[in-house]
């Protein structure tokens, strides 16, 4: 696939987005820059980019032969990947098969427990409001999405949740919990974003070895490792490609 890579878009906390010579396609470019509590901890992490672009697009590309729509194209190189361009929806929705993170603080509830069913949660992507959790009336509220779209998002996320906790066990991976963006491709959702330990706890299933960003957040040490950890049990060890 040949296409031109043209002006920057927007750069955020971890990635570059750019604009293409064609107007419905954009190519995201995965940074090592690291950012946690609402950029207040900054640091960089030695290959994260290339992990997340792989991992990523592995795990779109799982999605897609099962059937969820994902904005991703192709993989241009180690750092870049081609996506569909779209509007993207202001809500961060997670999914939570076990209690960790702000589940655990909000609720007092320790982490480590089950979560049955999972819990899907909605946060208004807005930086300067740090982004507040919010409920459906609130999406309403806002105009964010429709009711209908909002119900597709859920149902989505869950089947997200379908595909990837099975692919992840048989990899000795257990999903924690994870973060999904989705964005509108003229009148169909589509997801969006990435999919990678910066957006997903990943923990060891036998261990519970945080391998996940939670490496960073917390100081844990052997941050790099676990990056390349996630990328030669999900990409393999056989380097770029397939
Ligand atoms: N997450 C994310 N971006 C955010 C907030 C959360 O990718 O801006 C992911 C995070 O990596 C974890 C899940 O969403 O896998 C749940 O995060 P949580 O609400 O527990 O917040 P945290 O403890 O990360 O502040």
């Amino acid at each position: 696939m040949t296409v031109e890579i043209r002006g920057k878009l927007y750069e955020g906390k971890a990635k570059i987005v750019y604009a293409t010579d064609s107007p419905k396609l954009i190519v995201q470019f995965f940074k090592d820059d690291a950012t946690a509590f609402n950029a207040q901890k900054r640091g960089t992490i030695a290959g994260k980019g290339v992990v997340n672009n792989r991992v990523s697009a592995r795990l779109f590309e799982l999605l897609g032969r099962r059937g969820v729509p994902t904005h991703y194209v192709a993989t241009l190189s180690e750092r870049e990947m081609l996506c569909r361009r779209l509007d993207i929806i202001r809500i961060e929705v997670i999914v939570r098969n076990v209690i960790a993170g702000s589940l655990a603080t909000r609720t007092g509830v320790e982490e480590g427990g089950p979560v049955v069913p999972p819990v899907v949660e909605f946060y208004y992507k807005s930086d300067e409001l740090g982004d507040p959790m919010i409920n459906d009336d609130h999406v309403r509220l806002l105009g964010l999405a429709t009711p209908p779209e909002l119900r597709w998002i859920r149902r989505t996320a869950l089947r997200v949740n379908g595909v990837l906790r099975p692919h992840l066990a048989r990899r000795r991976l257990r999903l924690v919990d994870f973060k999904l963006e989705f964005g509108r491709a003229g009148r169909r959702l589509v997801l969006g974003d990435e999919i990678s330990p910066d957006t997903c706890r990943l923990w060891d299933a036998r261990t519970r070895e945080r391998l996940d960003k939670d490496r960073f957040r917390r100081d844990l040490g052997a941050v790099e490792e676990a990056y390349q950890e996630v990328y030669r049990r999900l990409v393999g060890a056989g380097g770029p490609g397939r």
